[in-house]
C-alpha cells in the first residue's frame, strides 16, 4: 500500500466533491491533486524522490496537506517537525532525520529556516518551488517502506523519531474509517483542530477523512468558541478531540444544551475522558462519545470503543480490527509473559499499526519492541470480554509510602465534584512517603472560595487513606501541551516549586 493512493484515488472517485476547507480557501479533490502534483514536480525538480526525506515544518493549513503529499507522491517520506519547536530544536530533529529539504512557512517560517541553515540544508516555501512542471509518478514503494517519521515529545532525553511505514498508516486509517469505527463517507464534514504535526490529527482526521472522500474542515487550533462556530457554518459531523477540548466545550454551554443537530460523531482519545465528563458532553451535545487509544507508535490507534460492540464508558474499548492487544507483566523487561483477564499490567500490542523502531535508537527499539510485542509504557487491564481500561500511565503513577497510587483514578473522582472542570494529579518528593499526593485544579469559572483544606475533606471521604491528594494547588488553567495533553510533568515541577518556596 502506498499513503498517496489515498489522495489519489479520492481524486479519481470524487472529483468534484470538496475536500479542504481552511478558512477562505475551499478546494475539491481535484484540485487538490492538481496542486499536490504541481508541488511534487517542483520536488522532483530538486531531485527528491524514492529513498529522500523531506521535513515538514509548517502550522495546521491546506500548505501542510500540500506539501505532506507531494512529498509521498515523489515517492520519499515525510519528517513531520513540530511547529513549535525552537530553532535548536527543530536542527536536532532535522539533522537525526537527515533531511534532505525542508519545506516551511506561515509563522514558523523564520524558525524553519534558520533550523535548516543550522543542520546544512535547504528550506523552501512551497511557493519557491518551480512551476509548469510534469508530475512523472514513481514506482509506489513497498508497503513496509517508511513512509513518515513522526518525532515523539521527548519528555524523557532527546526526541525519538518514529518510523512509520506505508503500511501502517493505510491500514490504520482504512481500518479507521470504516463501519466498525468512524463510519466516515462522503456526506460527512470532519473537523481538524488537533496539530497536524502530531499523529492523531494526521492520521485520524487527515487521512481518515479523505480516505473517505469526506470534507476536511482544517484550523489553525482548537479554541472553544471558534469550533463551536466552525461546527455550526461548516455542519460538522465528526469531531475528534482529546478531553480537555471537551472540557473547554462544556465550559462554553453549560448547564444550557448546545444546537449542533449535523454533528453525529465525537471521537476521544490521547488521554483518559472522565466519565463525568464524558456524560455532561453526552447530555449538552446529544451526540455518543467513542472513547478510543493510542500512540504515535501505534499508527496511532490500536483500541476503540467500536460500535458494533457494547460502548463501556471508562474502558477504551476493544482492540481494533487486525490489531492484538494484551496485558504482560511489568516488571519482565525483556521477555513477554501475558496476564490473565482483568489482571494489572503493561498493555502490549502487535499487529499493522506497529511502528517499524525508533530512527538511530536500536537500544530505544529494542527496550519497547519485545517478542513482537510494543510495550506501550501504559498500565491496564483486559476483562473477558476483551475490554481494555488504562489505569495510568507508568511514568504517571505515584508510589506513596510502599502502595502503588495511580493518578488517573484518582483524576476520575476528582471530576465528579460540582466545581472542578479539570483536576491532574501528581506526586510530589516527600521524605516521609517517598512521594505525596497532590491535585492540581482548575475550577469552573463560577466557583470560588473552596479552599484546599475543604477539597481534602472532599477527597478523604470518596477515596481510600492511602490515595487521597493531601493538597490542592488551584490554577487558573492547567498547562496544556499542542495536542491538548495535560503537561504533567510541568505540573510536578510546578508542586515541587511550590513546596520548597512553602516554609
Ligand atoms: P510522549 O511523546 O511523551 O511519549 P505523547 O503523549 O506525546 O507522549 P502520544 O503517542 O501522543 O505521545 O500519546 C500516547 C499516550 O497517550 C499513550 O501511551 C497513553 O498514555 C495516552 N492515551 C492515549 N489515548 C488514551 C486514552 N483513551 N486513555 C488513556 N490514555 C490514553
Amino acid at each position: 500500500m502506498w499513503l498517496a493512493d489515498i489522495l489519489f484515488e479520492s481524486a479519481s472517485r470524487h472529483c468534484d466533491k470538496l475536500a479542504i476547507i481552511f478558512e477562505n480557501r475551499r478546494l475539491t479533490y481535484g484540485a487538490l491533486r492538481l496542486e499536490v502534483e504541481r508541488a511534487a514536480a517542483g520536488l522532483q525538480a530538486l531531485d527528491i524522490g524514492p529513498s529522500k526525506r523531506v521535513a515538514v515544518m509548517l502550522e495546521n493549513g491546506l500548505d501542510f496537506v500540500v506539501a505532506y503529499y507531494a512529498t509521498l507522491a515523489t515517492g520519499a517520506s515525510v519528517v513531520t517537525v513540530s511547529a513549535l519547536l525552537t530553532v535548536s530544536e527543530a536542527s536536532y530533529v532535522l539533522k537525526d532525520s537527515t533531511a534532505d529539504l525542508l519545506i516551511g512557512g506561515g509563522r514558523v517560517w523564520d524558525t524553519a529556516q534558520a533550523a535548516a541553515d543550522g543542520a546544512g540544508l535547504q528550506a523552501f516555501q512551497l511557493a519557491d518551488l518551480a512551476e509548469g512542471l510534469t508530475y512523472i509518478c514513481p514506482t509506489p514503494p513497498d508497503g513496509r517502506d517508511e513512509a513518515v517519521i513522526m518525532y515523539t515529545s521527548g519528555t524523557t532525553g532527546k526526541p525519538k523519531g518514529a518510523i512509520l511505514t506505508h503500511d501502517n498508516l493505510t491500514m490504520n486509517a482504512l481500518v479507521s474509517v470504516g463501519q466498525g469505527m468512524f463510519n466516515l463517507s462522503p456526506e460527512d464534514v470532519v473537523l481538524c483542530c488537533i496539530p497536524l504535526f502530531h499523529a492523531s490529527g494526521q492520521s485520524c482526521l487527515l487521512n481518515t477523512g479523505l480516505l473517505a472522500g469526506a470534507t476536511v474542515v482544517i484550523m489553525r487550533q482548537f479554541a472553544a468558541q471558534a469550533v463551536l462556530d466552525v461546527m455550526r457554518l461548516e455542519k460538522v459531523t465528526f469531531f475528534l478531540g482529546v478531553p480537555t477540548m471537551y472540557v473547554g466545550l462544556l465550559s462554553l454551554v453549560r448547564p444550557n444544551k448546545a444546537e449542533l443537530p449535523h454533528w453525529r460523531v465525537a471521537v476521544s482519545g490521547g488521554a483518559p475522558i472522565p466519565v463525568a465528563v464524558l456524560e455532561e458532553v453526552e447530555r449538552l451535545f446529544e451526540v455518543d462519545i467513542y472513547e478510543g487509544y493510542g500512540l504515535t507508535e501505534t499508527s496511532p490507534t490500536a483500541c476503540f470503543n467500536q460500535p458494533d460492540f457494547e460502548r463501556r464508558p471508562g474502558t477504551i474499548g476493544k482492540a481494533i480490527w487486525g490489531v492484538q492487544c494484551e496485558v504482560a507483566r511489568i516488571e519482565l523487561e525483556d521477555r513477554i509473559e501475558l496476564l490473565a483477564a482483568d489482571e494489572v499490567g503493561e498493555l502490549v500490542v502487535r499487529g499493522h499499526n506497529v511502528f517499524a523502531g525508533y530512527l538511530n535508537q536500536a537500544d530505544a527499539t529494542r527496550a519497547c519492541m519485545v517478542d513482537g510485542w510494543f510495550r506501550t509504557g501504559d498500565i491496564a487491564t483486559k476483562d473477558e470480554d476483551g475490554y481494555v481500561r488504562i489505569v495510568d500511565r507508568k511514568k504517571d503513577m505515584i508510589i506513596r509510602g510502599g502502595f502503588n497510587v495511580y493518578s488517573r483514578e484518582i483524576e476520575e473522582v476528582l471530576s465528579t465534584h460540582p466545581a472542578i472542570a479539570l483536576a491532574a494529579v501528581v506526586g510530589r518528593p516527600d521524605d516521609l512517603f517517598g512521594e505525596e499526593i497532590v491535585a492540581v485544579v482548575q475550577l469552573h469559572r463560577d466557583m470560588a472560595g473552596i479552599s484546599s483544606s475543604d477539597m481534602v475533606e472532599w477527597a478523604k471521604r470518596h477515596l481510600a487513606k492511602y490515595k487521597y491528594p493531601r493538597e490542592f494547588v488551584f490554577v487558573e488553567t492547567i498547562p496544556l501541551g499542542p495536542s491538548g495533553k495535560i503537561l504533567k510533568r510541568e505540573l510536578a515541577e510546578l508542586v515541587a516549586r511550590l513546596s520548597t518556596a512553602s516554609p
